[in-house]
This record gives C-alpha cells, structure tokens and sequence, in this order.
C-alpha cells in the first residue's frame, strides 16, 4: 500500500510499504475511512524534533475493523471504530481515574497516514458505533480522535464551567476546538487569541464571544482590560511556546486554571513565578479516550461540526502539500482521502 513517510525535515512522501498485519493478540487493523495532519506532525517536519529514521506518518484515525488478533473481545471485523492518538488498555488504576493518555501500557499511534493501519491494545483503544455513520459526519468523526478530544481536554483541565470567562491561546486546529469545547461546557466569554481572519471567523462561528489579536505581553494586558483588570476563569494553551505558555498563566486570574496541550518546545517555567501566580496548572497529552463516547455521541446527533476546521482535501498522494499548506499557515488543517 502507499503510506506517509518523514525521512528527513521537510521530506515527506507518499511511498510503497508493507500492509499492516495483527502482531499481538490485542491488535487490530482497520481500514481507514479518511486521515489528517496534526499540527503535531510538523514539529518533526521542521526539524524542530529529531529525525533519526524514516517516520510512519500519522496518528489520527477512524475507519471499518478489518480483523481483529485472537484476545480482542469489544470490536469485531465490519464494525466502525474511532480511536485516540494514545492507546490504552483502559482497565490500569490510570485510564480507571480518566487518565488514558498516562496508561500503564501506553504507546502513542503512528502509521495512520494510509489506508489501513494497526491498532494496538484495540478493546482499550477503539470506541465501535452502533451503526455505520454517513459519510458527511466521517471529517467530524476523524476530528474526535485527536483534535477535538485535545481541545476538550484543554478546557476540562481549565475546569470550564456554565457562566465562566474563558481565554483560548493559539488558533491552530486544537485552540479552535477548544473554543468548541468551553462553549459546549457552558461557559458565558470565550476569548480567541488570534490573528488570522479565517481562523478568527471560525472562532466565532464557534463561540467565540470577543477576538484578541495581540499576543505577549500586550496579548495578556488586552485580556486584563476585557475583564475587569481580573483575569480569565479558565485558559486554554493550545501552543507549546515559551511565550504562548507565560500568556496563558497570565492571562489567568488568581484561582484560576490553565489547561495547556501545546507540545512544550523550549517552555521555562520559574519557581518564583508560580508560586505567586497562584493558578492551577493541568495539562500534556489528552486522555482523548474519556471523552470520546460523548463526542462520538454529539457529532452522531449533529450537535457539534468539528469536521469544518479542515479547511484542505487532499488524495493521500499530496500528502506533502497537506503538510507544507499547513507549516505556510495557508491551511487549519489537512485532510487526506485514502
Ligand atoms: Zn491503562
């Protein structure tokens, strides 16, 4: 089959490879239904994460069980499944207290920038419909597997709560999500930190109340003046900068919680700070398998479109467009048929 490899910074192809098979009992291979980018992929894709091997591409998926290894007893072959980038066996003291994502037997997925894939620890992992969806819902489906489960997550550690004021850093794929999520949570403000039109216009497509464009300093000196000289209830950091991670904890009043899913690259933390800061800090990576029955459950009954932040269709074959039309910022997000 064709699959997505990274050789190097900035090399990405399309290229033959093996078919995935089972190669643990608790496996399966699904066929997928359609793939994406992750704003995560492009860490490596700058070089700004080692590539020391040729990397199998992708981590976000959802699609029909093909076969499933012999000790796999919740999905079964024609079944549509939808995953998180973090597989889990989800019977660990960890997944029990919702904190999948931190599994004793954790793996995080790859190879699923191609047409089938293998999921490990899959009666943990997978998350079966009761039936086949329409296809329409397939872009929103594939959204709940990394994407909007991170930013759901970002606004559940922020404790986003009914009437709170809550600021979003970052307008990638995730901080758009998140808006989603903390308008979904009830809250009453949702401030977008954003300084792109298309990103600001889908922002508030989702519930965003107020737009900030500044970003620092002056990004968290705006925030103060919209509230009061207060501060937010809840933000989410959905960046992984040093500067994008000091904005959010400052942009959070005293008491306040900071939920932050941005890949940390280069982020320092003082002591000192913290301490007078006085603001919870909850974040890394999602554990997106909490919350999937409830987002599967909520894109099933079209009560959230998620699937609108891929902003690019592209055949598997272009996958290196999909990536340099999102490092260029002139795409949210890439979709990819395969
Ligand atoms: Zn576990």
């Amino acid at each position: 089959m064709r699959a997505t490899i990274l050789h190097s910074p900035g090399d990405i192809r399309c290229e033959e490879v093996a078919e995935p098979k089972i190669l643990e009992p608790t496996d399966a291979v699904i066929k997928l239904s359609a793939s994406c980018i992750c704003g995560s992929d492009l860490w490596p894709y700058r070089g700004l994460q080692p590539v020391d091997r040729p990397m199998h591409m992708g981590h976000e998926y959802c699609g029909v069980v093909v076969e499933v290894g012999s000790a796999v007893k919740t999905v079964r072959p024609g079944q549509f499944v939808v995953g998180s980038f973090v597989l889990s066996d989800n019977t660990c003291p960890h997944c029990r207290f919702g904190f999948q994502s931190s599994c004793e037997q954790r793996e995080f997925m790859t190879g699923a920038q191609a047409p089938y894939a293998r999921v490990p620890l899959a009666d943990g992992t997978l998350v079966a419909t009761e039936t086949m969806p329409d296809d329409d819902l397939i872009p929103s489906l594939l959204a709940t597997s990394d994407v909007l489960g991170t930013g759901w997550y970002a606004a559940d550690a922020a404790r986003v709560q009914p009437g709170s004021t809550v600021a979003v850093v970052g307008d990638g794929a995730v901080g758009l999500m998140g808006v989603l999520a903390a308008k979904q949570m009830g809250a009453e403000r949702i401030i977008a930190m954003s300084r792109h039109k298309s990103r600001q216009d889908l922002a508030l497509e989702y519930g965003a109340t107020d737009i900030v464009s500044e970003r620092g300093e002056a990004g968290v000196a705006r925030i103060r003046e919209l509230t009061r000289n207060v501060g937010a209830d809840s933000v989410l950091e959905c960046v992984g900068t040093d500067e994008s991670m000091h904005q959010a904890i400052n942009c959070a009043r005293p008491g306040g919680s900071v939920g932050f899913v941005g890949v940390p690259h280069g982020v320092e933390l003082n002591g000192e700070f913290l301490f007078f800061a006085q603001k919870s800090l909850l974040g890394g990576p999602a554990p997106v398998r909490r919350f999937l029955p409830h987002l599967i459950d909520l894109v099933l009954k079209r009560e959230i479109n998620p699937g609108k932040v891929f902003d690019l269709v592209l055949p598997l074959e272009d996958v290196a467009e999909g990536y340099r039309a999102m490092d260029e910022r002139r795409a949210i997000k890439t979709i990819l048929r395969v």
